[in-house]
């Protein structure tokens, strides 16, 4: 590490944030008024040390749960509802039918579907209510909500019931999406309690859910740090995270938000070292909106984000108890060996990367922004093992995530600091990177990689070569641009132009199916999703199979498109 990075990180300290911690760990941050008051307190500590901060007032559509419970035979169960549950006051009566599913085992299928044999399910669940193993996720909720269910209870893996939110639909919804809002009243409940409800789906037993819900448009405040660089480009790093919380949220995210504090204070303190700006932000509604307030941000400013934007960094449970690792960063493939370095200078630790899941705040990719960073440190597997945690989706594998359990002592003064330091070595070192931090050949040699595993699996039905061909020419391509780049034969400002307007396509290309400046849903999307039905075709039917080659022929357009327009790009480097 060089002395003004060093210099830099010894600037840190825990005074900022941790007060703030304390502060958020004294009241819920669910509700819009409370989450207001908790942009305010940012917004103050910011302006004590003389950080400009500009506050959005957007009225954002939030649904907030309020009390549920499931009644049966004279028992009541304890319950939780998801937010974007149907209101359900007076009760809703149904048979109860049980839809067995594997519990997510690590955290890349939380989000994913999870009925096995969608077809034969569909008899035992039309007009009734389901109740499965699972989250409450979207996935899970409009799978069985499109097979009639009319309500759902979702079988958290534990004792505890965590808080979540059941729409599929990102940020908030627009006219068209209105019809893909969830129709049916849903509860999570804890094991045992979904144990006792198996038994008695059974015997053929009903239950009445309830579930008090308030839906609607709420003001919300929406702080943002625009700390500008020197270059005169007007760019800038986006480095973000939602303040809302479950409860009081420490680990999810009230770390999140202290770290934010900690590194705008020293980044303005030496804004006048930075090359390009960095621009922080404090979302609302993240988890009653399905990130509505980064949504309404990339919505708003879009254009500019695509004009300026050279990365996005996203800002979730940093700090907490016991989370030593650093296995499961979100990150793309172009910015990999960039997040390993910082971790490694920072922490002396070796990453995992992996391809960040269509959650937390990554509004930006049908846009078509790099990015990295979602999740940081973690827990190890063995001492998750150890003390019998199943895997969850924040505060570094502490299974109080999402629930009540999520107090002060869920963050970590240690890891706080430490994390802290990575987020500000890696936005100050991507403002101030002479050629932007991104290789191309990383996401180009993953593209490979996909197309290959595609083919495999498409066998004889369906050839991938011409996506293969334009992958390998834009290698190629990239492996001259990269070439010149280290020889000085291209000017900075030229290698970063393209650099960044690479991302404009080949992101959108690998993350999204629906257009720019869109919203894809909150559901899995698979790694270059207009081919991906290549490794499905096992999975069609025979009589279908010529729809799904025609579908494939589309989608392998799309690609070669954009695989053929970032060549062009790079190539014209040279001119
Ligand atoms: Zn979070």
């Amino acid at each position: 590490m060089n002395t003004q990075d060093k210099a830099l990180l010894d600037q840190v300290t825990l005074d900022e944030p941790w007060a703030l911690i304390e502060e958020f760990a004294g009241f819920a941050r669910e509700h819009p008024d409370d989450v207001n008051r908790g942009m305010d307190l940012v917004t103050d500590r910011l302006k004590a040390h003389g950080v400009p901060v500009e506050v959005h007032k957007p009225s954002l559509y939030l649904s907030i749960p309020g009390k549920a419970r499931v009644e049966t035979g004279g028992r009541t169960f304890r319950a939780k509802p998801p937010a974007y549950s149907v209101h359900a006051g007076d009760g809703l009566s149904g048979q109860l039918a049980y839809m067995p599913a594997n519990q997510a085992d690590d955290i890349d299928t939380i989000f994913d579907k999870k009925l096995a044999d969608p077809e034969a399910a569909e008899k035992s669940i039309r007009g009734n209510i389901v109740i499965s193993e699972g989250f409450a996720s979207p996935g899970m909720i409009s799978e069985f909500q499109k097979l009639g269910a009319i309500g759902v209870i979702g079988i958290n893996p534990g004792v505890d019931i965590h808080w979540g939110i059941c729409t599929e639909i990102w940020g908030i919804p627009g006219l068209d999406d209105l019809d893909r809002k969830p129709t049916v009243p849903a509860v999570a409940v804890n094991k045992p309690d979904g144990d006792a409800l198996i038994a008695i789906a059974k015997v053929g037993g009903s239950v009445t859910l309830y579930t008090d819900m308030e839906e609607g448009w709420f003001d919300s405040k929406l702080p943002v740090v625009d700390i500008p660089g020197n270059d005169g480009s007007g760019e800038y790093v986006l480095l973000h995270g939602h303040l809302d919380s479950w409860d009081v949220g420490v680990g999810d995210n009230a770390v999140g938000d202290a770290t934010m504090l900690e590194v705008a204070r020293v980044l303005w303190a030496n804004r006048s070292a930075l090359k390009r700006g960095v621009r922080i932000c404090w979302w609302p509604g993240h988890s009653t909106g399905r990130y509505a307030g980064s949504t309404w941000f990339a919505d708003h400013f879009a254009l500019d984000l695509e004009e300026n934007c050279v990365a996005q960094v996203n800002c979730d449970s940093p700090g907490c108890r016991w989370a030593t690792e650093f296995t499961q960063l979100s990150v793309m493939s172009e910015a990999d060996a960039f997040l390993a370095d910082i971790v490694s200078e920072v922490a002396n630790k070796t990453t995992a990367g992996e391809r960040p899941h269509r959650a937390g705040d990554y509004s930006f990719n049908n846009i078509g922004i790099s990015s990295y960073l979602m999740l940081s440190s973690t827990m190890t597997e063995a001492d998750r093992e150890e003390k019998g945690y199943y895997a969850v989706g924040g505060c570094g594998g502490n299974i109080a995530w999402h629930t009540e359990n999520d107090t002060l002592e869920i963050a970590d003064k240690d890891s706080l600091i430490r994390d802290i330091k990575i987020y500000l070595l890696a936005v100050f070192r991507n403002a101030n990177a002479t050629i932007l931090p991104f290789d191309w050949r990383a996401t180009t040699a993953e593209f490979l990689d996909t197309i290959a595993n595609y083919q495999k699996k498409a066998g004889d039905r369906f050839d991938l070569a011409p996506s293969r061909d334009a992958a390998n020419s834009l290698q190629a391509a990239l492996d001259g641009f990269y070439g010149d780049i280290a020889a000085d034969s291209i000017s900075a400002a030229r290698a970063n132009s393209i650099i960044k307007e690479l991302a404009r396509i080949l992101v959108p290309i690998n993350f999204t199916e629906h257009p720019r400046f869109t919203h894809d849903p909150a559901l899995t999307v698979k790694a270059l999703p207009t081919i991906a039905l290549a490794s499905e075709l096992d999975s069609v039917a025979a009589d279908k199979l010529g729809f799904a080659q025609t579908q494939l022929v589309r989608g392998q357009n799309r690609l070669i498109s954009a695989l053929n327009q970032a060549r062009r790009m790079v190539d014209s480097a040279k001119s």
